[in-house]
């Protein structure tokens, strides 16, 4: 989509620090970190987010998952980190092309803020 940052960051466009990469999923450095493990795992595939999602996704969304754990091995987060989909206002989602936080090294409190 051509409008869209992280269409843009996929496609080189502009430029991010990139962490993974396959057919169907991109993962890169948050700009702001809030942990220090924090990537985004992105679809290739523009979606919305995860309200705008349909069955057709359920794939792409479950994989983004496993990326995002695989990851973590990778890290060795044994001590545990967090994944979460940001959906609306509410929850302050900033970019509408769904992502995946992986946010991990640090402990977390629940409930989040
Ligand atoms: P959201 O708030 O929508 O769940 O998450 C958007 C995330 O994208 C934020 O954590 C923000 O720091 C990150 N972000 C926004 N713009 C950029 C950018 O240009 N490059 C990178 N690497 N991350 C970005
Ligand atoms: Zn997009």
């Amino acid at each position: 989509m051509e409008d869209c940052l992280f269409c843009k960051i996929i496609a080189g466009k502009i430029p991010s620090k990139r962490v993974y990469e396959d057919d169907r999923t991109f993962v890169f450095e948050d700009i702001r970190p809030q942990a220090p493990t924090h990537v985004l795992v992105i679809p290739k595939k523009h979606i919305l987010g995860l309200d705008q999602a349909s069955e057709s996704d359920a794939a792409i969304i479950g994989y983004c998952q496993l990326v995002a754990a695989k990851l973590a091995r990778e890290r060795k987060l044994e001590g545990g980190f967090r994944t979460v989909y940001n959906v609306g206002p509410d929850a302050g989602q900033t970019v509408f092309h769904l992502h995946l936080h992986l946010l991990g090294g640090r402990k977390m409190s629940w409930p989040p803020g």
